[in-house]
């Protein structure tokens, strides 16, 4: 499959070459040309058999790879995991119920993207036969830099450099960091919270002299956050997994819907499930869950996307964002995959620190998604 640009959709490039680059060289963010169908009787049975080998399904619909080679990766992505079925799901109370994300190596739900990841850039490294080897260069706001760390550990032809805000993460995520093992992994603290990390290393991105001297040193550049087509398309798979698991179990039957609530911070896991529900997994509600830093609720209550509020820091720091990268994604689809009314928005964010969406998009965005903090 072809990914392009949400600033400009005449920039196309194979899936497995987004993954090495990371984000686009427009500043845009890669997206899929379309969205792939999924046909559910399959999801539902692949189910079954186990979760490694439904998430080789889902990214066999995004990259270029055969389905041994992908079914081989995601097994061993997966196979440090606690729990057997990988993801349970388990029943909360009346028809709530919870998906366990947290049986992964650093116990953060990036493991089920950022085991996934590394293995997906060696891949594209084999396909596109580059020479370079790719330095990753990551922001955190605690959770990624672990699991990011844990899933580069001396992975061949791979560094990584994970930039943390000083005083925004917890102890011990910042223990989780600083005694990282591993010949190719570092960890840099940075002065301020995590939005100037995160704008810190776009702008790294786009220094041309930074990029070519990591050239000269036989680096590509790219990035472990969730900008990353290549953490995206991972998180897809649990979404179907999830809704085939209540329909293996009776739960459910097949086509009834259901609402996924999901805590957000970037807005990347949020994004993997409409994702899925663009690709055929039948959603009610999406359910955008904030915290104090309520930005997006206001978004989706208003239109209005708007930084120039109060910071606050929480006991949730992974969810202390105001910039949440991935929304552009959904910007794009809801303005009609159109990349310049997507460019005069991100201009607007950069200059103004705010934008508001212009009438029909606002429809598109009340149908399929609720929000609260
Ligand atoms: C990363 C993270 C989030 C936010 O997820 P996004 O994909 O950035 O929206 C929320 N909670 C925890 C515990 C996290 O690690």
């Amino acid at each position: 499959m072809y990914v392009i640009s949400t600033r400009d959709a005449k920039n196309m490039i194979p899936a497995t070459m987004a993954v090495l680059k990371g984000i686009a060289g427009d500043g845009g963010l890669y997206v899929p040309e379309y969205f792939p169908k999924l046909d559910m009787a399959e999801v539902i049975e692949t189910a079954n058999s186990s979760y490694s080998e439904l998430s080789a399904l889902i990214l066999s619909t995004f990259f270029e790879m055969g389905r041994d080679d992908l079914n081989a990766l995601t097994k061993a992505a997966y196979a440090s995991f606690d729990a057997p079925e990988t993801v349970p799901v388990k029943r909360l109370s009346g028809s709530e119920y919870v998906l366990e994300l947290f049986h992964g190596p650093t116990l953060a739900f990036k493991d089920m993207a950022l085991q996934v990841l590394p293995r997906l850039i060696s891949e594209a490294l084999e396909i596109h036969e580059q020479g370079n080897g790719v330095l990753i260069l990551t922001a955190t706001s605690g959770d990624t830099g672990k699991a990011a760390l844990e899933g580069f550990k001396d992975v061949p032809r791979t560094a990584i450099l994970v930039f943390y805000p000083a005083s925004g993460v917890s102890p011990m995520q910042k223990l989780q960091m600083v005694t990282q093992e591993g010949s190719n992994t570092g960890v840099c603290a940075v002065e301020g919270n995590f939005d100037d990390a995160q704008t810190g290393v776009k702008q790294l991105f786009a220094n041309a002299g930074f990029v070519a001297e990591a050239g000269r040193k036989n680096y590509e550049l790219s990035s472990a956050n969730s900008i990353n087509i290549g953490r995206l398309a991972p998180q897809v798979a649990y979404y179907a997994y999830a809704y085939a698991k209540l329909v293996n179990d009776d739960v459910i039957d097949e086509g009834d819907s259901v609402n996924f609530c999901v805590p957000t911070g970037n807005f990347g896991n949020i994004l993997a499930a409409y994702y899925a529900c663009r690709m055929g997994v039948p959603v009610n509600k999406l359910i955008c869950a904030s915290n104090r830093n309520n930005i997006l609720t206001d978004f989706f209550h208003s239109g209005n996307y708007d930084t120039n509020r109060e910071f606050h820091k929480t006991m949730s720091p992974s969810m202390d964002i105001l910039i949440s990268s991935n929304l552009e994604r959904l910007l794009f689809e809801i303005c009609g995959r159109d990349s310049e009314a997507v460019k005069r928005l991100m201009d607007a964010l950069a200059g103004k620190g705010a934008y508001s969406l212009p009438e029909d998009a606002r429809r598109e965005l009340s149908g399929l998604f609720y929000a609260g903090f």
